[in-house]
């Protein structure tokens, strides 16, 4: 076991290939709190507090300190924390031609809640890009690794009423064809990996035309939503173990997507699900992002040595379950230290295990 694992590692390092350098890579879903000064804290959907150019300043500020509070608790893989985002699905889609904002309807959210939604009136489409200037401006931050996240096609629709498509598979194909123009772009702005967030019902083909032709690392994470009331209520209702990424996970392993974002902390998804996309590099969600209590990096460590059962070690990249906006930034912070304090226990185990370990114990 041991030996095999050396063996493992060794070839890791090696590798010339490899996007990380680090052994368990540490990152997050994506989004991290807004400081005060920019929008009204631990809320989703918050007004922005500036307007105009005083905005546009206030947002790139803010993207460097939540840079920096990342860089800080020693965080391998950056994000901008979805500073300039008002929210994660709705900020993309208000930069699209054929939705209309304006006379909305309410609708079913997941079954879970009703809200008051746009409309798709006309042809989706992207007039110019999204993200792609934010996405220089980390790039030009930073020399480590960054990953940004854009919502994925069936996420777009769940938040939307279709009054011209008449037909969910065509529009997520739309919504997909447009996605793949702006991961194309944040490809060319220097992103390594992008990340789309997904349904846990999400269809995989969507995905990757999403997906299509990039040469960066792709990835999709699928969780249970953030941690808000809707959507813990929503999670009493699922019973002691939660399998529905059992009936994804076999398309996600057979598709061209690279890493698969999923949550484990806290969670009651069985942990030997992950075997189900055995070969695939996984973030494992070891933040759980529905409560203010800190995590200890011991409670870290366990949690990522569990996933170590299912997961080759070069393959396992910790992470939060989903995240962390609605949170106070002194939490979120906490988190992110427990998350990196966390691998840096379980690297150090590996370590021992490559340098000390002894064939012996090879079955
Ligand atoms: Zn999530």
């Amino acid at each position: 076991m041991v030996g095999r694992l050396r063996r493992r590692l060794i070839s890791f390092r090696i590798s010339e290939q490899y996007l990380m350098k680090t052994l368990l890579p540490t990152s997050t879903a994506g989004s991290l709190p807004k400081p005060v000064w920019l929008a009204e804290p631990e809320t989703l959907w918050s007004p922005w507090k500036l307007q105009g150019d005083d905005l546009i300043e206030a947002k790139h500020d803010a993207l460097r300190l939540s840079l920096d509070d990342q860089r800080r608790a020693g965080i391998d893989i950056v994000s901008d924390g979805e500073q300039t985002r008002q929210h994660f699905v709705t900020t993309f889609i208000e930069h699209l031609d054929g939705v209309d904002f304006e006379n909305r309807k309410t609708m079913r959210i997941r079954n879970r809640y009703d809200a008051s939604v746009p409309v798709v009136v006309g042809a989706v489409s992207r007039p110019k890009s999204v993200f792609v200037e934010d996405a220089k401006f980390l790039r030009a931050q930073t020399d480590q690794p960054i990953k940004w996240a854009l919502p994925g096609p069936m996420t777009m629709i769940d938040t939307l009423y279709d009054d011209h498509y008449g037909s969910r598979e065509k529009l997520a194909w739309e919504f997909a064809k447009i996605l793949n123009e702006e991961a194309r772009e944040l490809e060319a702005a220097g992103v390594d990996i992008v990340q789309f967030d997904e349904v846990n019902d999400c269809a995989v083909a969507t995905v990757e035309k999403a997906a299509e032709g990039l040469k960066c690392e792709t990835a999709v994470h699928i969780c249970y939503g953030y941690g808000i009331k809707a959507n813990t209520d929503w999670k009493k209702t699922l019973g002691s173990e939660w399998r529905q990424y059992e009936e994804v996970f076999p398309k996600l392993r057979s598709s061209s997507i690279d890493i698969i974002s999923l949550e484990a902390q806290n969670s009651r998804v069985p942990m030997d699900l992950i075997e189900l996309i055995r070969g695939k590099k996984v973030m494992v969600g070891a933040i759980d992002v529905a409560t203010d209590t800190i995590e200890t990096p011991e409670q870290v460590a366990d949690t990522l040595r569990k996933a170590l059962q299912f997961v080759d070690a070069d393959k396992l990249y910790p992470a939060t379950n989903c995240g962390m906006a609605p949170l106070s930034r002194h939490v979120a912070n906490g988190k992110l230290r427990a998350l990196s304090a966390g691998a840096d226990i379980v690297r150090e185990e590996l370590s021992r295990d490559l340098y000390y370990g002894d064939e012996r114990s090879e079955p």
